[in-house]
């Protein structure tokens, strides 16, 4: 890990430990002949402070390494006012080393901590001794009023080495500039600094004249802790999301602010990424919001742990992650961290015996081509982020060619207006019968036709929809369009029964089955003409609501179909009981079917226990005669794919159907 760290930082921390085993062995020298009894009680009293106070350090929420405090301090402090350098030195560069170990820190972390405790206690105890007039390493003082100006500005040296030594590895370790890192925290910092810095003397005092006093501030520390902690907690609180523990939007701006002064003072530049996660929705609405949130933090974790220390990583609301990048070169530096961030997002998860995939769609923009303050970075990145999306690229880097044309409220915009002006656009894809290679009916499914930008995906804009409760209309509209294309192709003497795809919206909406029965009416159509496809997810969302208006579209006559089946978690028993006709075999299985494969098996019961419960299985995702021949051997009754044609436009539906003679 410290190999892969720039240069400078590993010959500063070596320096660094160097100078702490130095200074650690000259204090020992100094006071040679030295014995644990010489330092006399206090430190046997004193000690185990010190060790619980850096075994549980408090840690400052926005800081990186540098933001821990802990209450050995004070202990650590009273110790070199009452016993000396080499006592306080002992007491805390033993405890610092005890404790890390019990954490596992690396054995570089180790010493340069070790090194650094030696290095600020010999610092404050030279100070010391030099104000008073005593050795340079301060042996023990009396101390009194006269004493109190220097042993403060002892507390101070002590603080301030403290801080500039992690500071400046920190910095050196992630390429940040000092000044910010400091500007970051130092004021909370030194505010507890001070707190427990000016109880030492106090505690020092009451260790000289009655050691049995010092138990005592066990209560006054107890309560310093407890207090700190509660302020950390609410800060972190405001602060953080609460169930990924990571920043929210307001740290996250607060960041990418940082990050833009800090990179541009190095002539360096800022990347901020959206990511957004594809197919959480159905994870969340099949395996419930249980395995979603576990999801949502798993993910958290793993692109916390691909960044660098400096980096960022929030969660910026559902299921959307934003990361801000210090000091990138140029945008050919952020390709290799957008796609070890896909790569993570992608890796499988597993929730009980279920193992399931998300993607993630990465939209990236740097200052500062794409923006100079955070406001702008963020929404260019969101611009990009829907970009990809919508092209289905899976990454973008913002090209400002649509300045902001594409923002979320753009889109929802965009999309309300094209649902009235009639700008959504149906495409057609066949349905074939495998025994005997005829269209059975055709499945509708939608494209936004964009002015400009051609046309675009549903995965881009139905969970906008469904969202911003734009579903319903766009439902009505596909229904209404599908419905009149089906009449069309009926009074030409073509018998294709029509499907169209609704949401868990439809199903949660009571007045759904009268909106299909209007529209049958209006377009004049049998209700068995018409075919609903409806996921799984979509029916485990509100089960009991949903098999409501389901049940009543089954009685109307309307043909039901289970879309996607095999990616949810529908069991033989519950498959029995929902009012369906059809069930669809998800593609992800179809494509993958390759003799012995595990997908065969899956496919083969799948259409096996449709066929025995009565059902038509219709297969997605037929891409090749190999599919089609296969399926066809394991009676399966439908196929649709790309090998029997994409989803097209009317028309050309029409000229595939005169050429392919499947009529
Ligand atoms: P779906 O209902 O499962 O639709 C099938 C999807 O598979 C379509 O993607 C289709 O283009 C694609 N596909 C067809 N044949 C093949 C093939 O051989 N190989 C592969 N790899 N893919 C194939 P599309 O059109 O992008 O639609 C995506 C999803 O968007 C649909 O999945 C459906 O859930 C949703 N959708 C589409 N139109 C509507 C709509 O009007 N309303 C609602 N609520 N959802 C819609
Ligand atoms: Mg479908
Ligand atoms: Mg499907």
């Amino acid at each position: 890990m410290l190999g892969a760290r720039p240069r400078l930082f590993t010959t500063y921390i070596a320096g660094v430990s160097a100078l702490g085993a130095a200074l650690f062995i000259a204090v020992l020298t100094v006071f040679q002949g030295l014995e644990v009894s010489e330092f006399g009680w206090p430190f046997v009293v004193l000690l185990p402070f010190v060790v619980v106070g850096e075994r549980y350090p408090l840690r400052v929420p926005r800081g990186a390494d540098q933001g821990v405090i802990t209450v050995s301090t004070t202990f650590a402090f009273a110790i070199l006012l009452s016993r000396g350098t080499a006592a306080a030195m002992l007491a805390l560069t033993l405890s610092s080393v005890a404790a890390d170990i019990l954490l596992r820190k690396p054995a570089w972390k180790v010493l340069f901590n070790a090194a650094q405790m030696t290095t600020s206690v010999v610092t404050a105890g030279a100070v010391l001794g030099l104000l008073t007039g005593g050795a340079p390493f301060g042996a023990p003082i009396e101390l009194g009023t006269r004493e109190l100006p220097a042993a403060l500005l002892a507390a101070a040296a002590f603080y301030g080495t403290n801080v500039l030594l992690t500071v400046v590895a920190v910095a050196w370790g992630t390429q940040a500039s000092v000044i910010d890192l400091l500007r970051r925290d130092l004021r909370f910092q030194a505010l507890t600094a001070a707190v427990l810095l000016s109880l030492s003397p106090i505690v020092a005092a009451a260790a000289d004249r009655s050691l049995a006093l010092v138990p005592l501030f066990v209560v006054s520390m107890a309560a310093v802790y407890k207090s700190v902690a509660i302020y950390l907690e609410r800060e972190f609180q405001a602060l953080h999301d609460p169930l990924t523990g990571l920043p929210n939007r307001g740290l996250f701006t607060d960041r990418v602010e940082q990050a833009i002064v800090a990179s541009t003072r190095l002539g360096r530049r800022t990347a901020v990424m959206m990511i957004d996660l594809d197919g959480f929705k159905e994870v969340n609405d099949t395996l419930g919001h249980p395995a979603g949130d576990r999801l949502l933090s798993d993910i958290g974790r793993r692109l916390e742990s691909t960044l660098r220390q400096v980096d960022t990583v929030a969660r910026l609301g559902g299921d959307e992650y934003g990361v801000v990048l210090w000091n990138v070169a140029d945008a050919d530096a952020v390709d290799p961290i957008v796609a070890k961030l896909r790569a993570v997002i992608e890796s499988p998860f597993t929730f009980g015996d279920v193992t399931l995939g998300v993607e993630g769609s990465v939209g990236v923009a740097l200052t500062p081509e794409h923006g100079d303050d955070a406001e702008s970075l963020i929404r260019h990145a969101d611009a990009a982020m829907y970009e990809a999306k919508r092209t289905r690229s899976g990454h973008r880097v913002y090209s400002g060619e649509d300045s902001g044309q594409t923002t979320r409220m753009t889109l929802i915009v965009g999309l309300r207006e094209a649902i009235e002006q009639g700008s959504l656009v149906l495409h057609y894809q066949p349905k074939v019968t495998l025994r005997t290679g005829q269209t059975l009916g055709v499945e509708a499914l939608v494209r936004w036709d964009q002015p400009g930008r051609g046309l675009v995906a549903p995965d881009a804009f139905i969970p906008l929809a469904e969202q911003t409760g734009l579903m319903g209309k766009l439902t009505r509209y596909v229904l209404d369009a599908a419905l009149a294309q089906n009449a069309r192709w009926r009074r030409r003497g073509l018998d294709l029964r029509v499907a169209v795809n609704i949401s868990a919206r439809d199903l949660q909406d009571p007045g759904f089955p009268a909106l299909v029965d209007g529209l049958l009416r209006r377009w004049e159509l049998e209700p068995w003409w018409v075919e609903l496809e409806i996921t799984e997810s979509a029916i485990m969302s509100d089960p009991t609501r949903a098999l409501d208006v389901l049940t009543q579209l089954h009685r109307m006559g309307v043909v039901l179909a289970l879309d996607d089946f095999g990616t949810g978690t529908t069991s033989l028993t519950q498959l029995q009981h929902l009012p369906v006709d059809v069930i669809k075999i998800d593609k992800s299985f179809v494509v993958n079917l390759v003799a012995g494969a595990p997908d065969e098996v899956i496919v083969r019961t799948i259409i096996d226990l449709g066929r025995g419960l009565g059902l038509e299985v219709v297969a997605e995702g037929v891409e090749s005669e190999f599919l089609w021949d296969r399926l066809g051997s394991f009676g399966c009754d439908v196929a649709q794919g790309f090998y029997l044609s994409a989803p097209v436009p009317a028309a050309e539906l029409d000229a595939w159907m005169a050429a392919s003679g499947r009529r």
